[in-house]
């Protein structure tokens, strides 16, 4: 026997195909089937005819969704994160004042990457399961002036929304630019990038737009994109610098890095589902199924962490009943169902389940598969569910709303 250490490719190590899951957790959500045939259609160079025709397009699309006309509006190769973080490093320079208000794990991965770039940071925590206090970011502040003020739209930890308007109010009393993460709004929610005055605003292509993981969709406003120009020093990456990035979207389209067509032609064809269907069409879907949901979960005697004026339709923080073993109910709903939900970060690792309806995934379907399932698992847990919760969610639909 040979006692090499090179890795084996042993027959059966990788499943020809992965399982067929239902993904109703924090993201990714599951892809549209015309999504998935967009991105086995064939490659084209970066800088093709067709693929500029494509990118363009696609800033066109992302500007509807987005709701602004900035000319900064692009799809960055990278996860929701690259875009924080091209946020952040294109506007930020050693030193600048960075205020960032915390209530969940993403605003403070927001702030440490403040803080990696050498900005002054001051954090403002609020509660997890609490909107951010803007009187208590005002009153950090002390009538300083910043660079930035930093906060998350739909914080995916919690499941609470942020309101943007008194956080712009704030920004403005601080002569700050505003930097916000829609990575799970965008295309579940209404977000007003130029009617909120929003200056740096990004997302993530597997969330609400359904898409598969692999692009940053982000927008610039005219004031961002003239104090990225007035940095004293270039931007510390070259792979965000979006001076660059829009030289190749743009202009005279040099080359910067090797897009993926295949990639971007999955992000077009989201993006034309979600203008076939129209935005508000598609925030009152998510509002509908998340009320069904909602329906469903109080009827079975679960609560959520959220109150429900700052509660996020898709995407639900559940209270785990005491008692509740929470590995072992999400590994059942994955075995048994096909089922991924999320659990809690941070302190509330253990406390919480986050059941995302996103983008293709909030249909009624998958309401009553997730409650039908969730009254198995809780069985399991000698936890009987106080009443069907299936029941509940389908009373929702038949009194219509
Ligand atoms: C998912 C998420 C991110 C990170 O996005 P990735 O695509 O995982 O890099 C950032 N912010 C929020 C609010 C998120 O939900």
């Amino acid at each position: 026997m040979s006692s090499s250490a090179r890795p084996s490719a042993a027959p059966g190590a990788f499943p020809a195909s992965p399982p067929s899951r239902v993904l109703l957790g924090p993201g990714p959500s599951d892809p549209a089937p015309q999504v998935l045939e967009a991105l086995s259609r064939p490659s084209v160079g970066h800088l093709d005819p067709a693929m500029l025709q494509l990118l363009d397009t696609i800033r066109e699309r992302l500007g509807h969704v987005f709701q602004s006309r900035n000319p900064w509006t692009f799809a960055l190769s990278g996860t929701g994160t690259a875009g924080m973080e091209a946020s952040l490093c294109n506007l930020l320079e050693p030193g600048d004042r960075a205020l960032v208000a915390v209530h969940g794990y993403f605003g403070a991965r927001m702030a440490e990457i403040c803080r990696r770039l050498g900005a002054q940071v001051e954090i403002v925590e609020s509660e997890w399961g609490q909107a951010s206090d803007v009187a208590a970011l005002r009153h950090a502040a002390a009538g300083r002036r910043f660079k930035l003020v930093c906060c998350v739209h739909a914080e995916t930890s919690t499941g609470v929304l942020m309101d943007l308007v008194p956080m712009r109010a704030l920004a403005d009393e601080l002569g700050a630019l505003l930097v916000v993460d829609a990575v799970t709004s965008l295309g579940c929610i209404p977000l007003d990038v130029d009617g909120w005055k929003l200056d740096a605003v990004y997302s993530c292509s597997q969330k609400g737009l359904s898409c598969i993981s692999g692009l940053s969709p982000i927008t610039f406003s005219e004031r961002a994109r003239e104090s990225v120009r007035q940095r004293r020093a270039s931007v510390p990456s070259f792979y965000l610098d979006l001076n660059l990035l829009s030289e190749y979207w743009g202009g005279a389209h040099a080359y910067h890095h090797t897009a993926s067509s295949n990639m971007y032609a999955a992000l077009g064809e989201a993006l034309r589902l979600v203008t076939e269907e129209g935005l508000s069409a598609r925030i009152e879907r998510h509002r509908l199924h998340s009320k069904a949901l909602q329906a469903g979960l109080a009827a079975m005697g679960l609560e959520l962490l959220a109150r429900p004026d700052i509660r996020l339709p898709q995407l639900l923080a559940v209270r785990i009943p005491d008692g509740v073993d929470d590995a072992r109910v999400r590994g059942r709903l994955l075995r048994n169902f096909g089922i991924e939900i999320g659990g809690g970060l941070g302190p509330l690792k253990g406390r919480i389940w986050r059941i995302g309806l996103m983008g293709q995934g909030a249909h009624r379907r998958n309401v009553c598969l997730a409650l039908a399932a969730l009254r198995v698992a809780l069985h399991l847990e000698e936890r009987k569910p106080r009443a069907d919760g299936v029941l509940a969610a389908d009373q929702m639909y038949a009194d219509g709303n």
